[in-house]
């Protein structure tokens, strides 16, 4: 049986096959988070899988309530809603980098608003279909704890707004620059 009488699909692959194959001989890891252009990243790099049970013992009840059972903290009662030092928020169920201050705005709702993500990849935006609305839920990629929801009426340059619970964010704050 020769080559030519191989669908080229069979070819193609066996390419691909030598290609890993080099990579994989070089010794040389694939660079996460670095992909070939127009390929998406793999999506369970560093995902944080836990139980229920292994949750309800590192959060406290309000953090667990919110991030894992999707719960709403009062408005003007979180602890970030007029907080405006410098710094990173991170998601206080596994410490993913999540918001920035430097898109943090005053949204007038009580509960901590920013106009984008820290990075691309930081958060999730899920379908939700609860309490007779359709709105778009805002998860923490790497835990999948619940932040919040996303909203379109939000200040430029995006017009978005990720209204977000404090209780599912921890404070880091900037160190001053020298
Ligand atoms: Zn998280």
């Amino acid at each position: 049986m020769n080559d030519r009488s191989r669908p080229t699909g069979c070819r193609r692959g066996r390419r691909w096959a030598l290609v890993l194959a080099l990579v994989l001989a070089s010794g040389v890891p694939p660079v996460v988070g670095a992909p070939e252009a127009g390929k998406e990243p793999p999506v369970s790099d560093d995902k944080l899988v836990k139980t229920e049970a292994e949750w309800m013992k590192i959060l406290t009840p309000e953090q667990y309530a919110v991030l894992r059972k999707k719960g709403t903290e009062s408005a003007f009662r979180g602890q970030f809603w007029d907080h405006h030092e410098p710094g990173v928020y991170r998601c206080s169920g596994c410490g993913a980098e999540l918001f920035d201050s430097r898109s943090k705005f005053d949204s007038g709702t009580g509960w901590p608003s920013f106009w984008a993500p820290a990075g691309p990849r930081s958060v999730e935006p899920v379908q939700d279909h609860s309490h007779g609305m359709v709105r778009t839920e805002v998860v923490c990629r790497r835990c999948g704890g619940h932040l919040g929801h996303l909203f379109t009426d939000g200040p430029r340059p995006t017009g978005l707004r990720y209204c977000i619970n404090s209780v599912s964010l921890r404070f880091e704050k900037r160190p001053a620059r020298k």
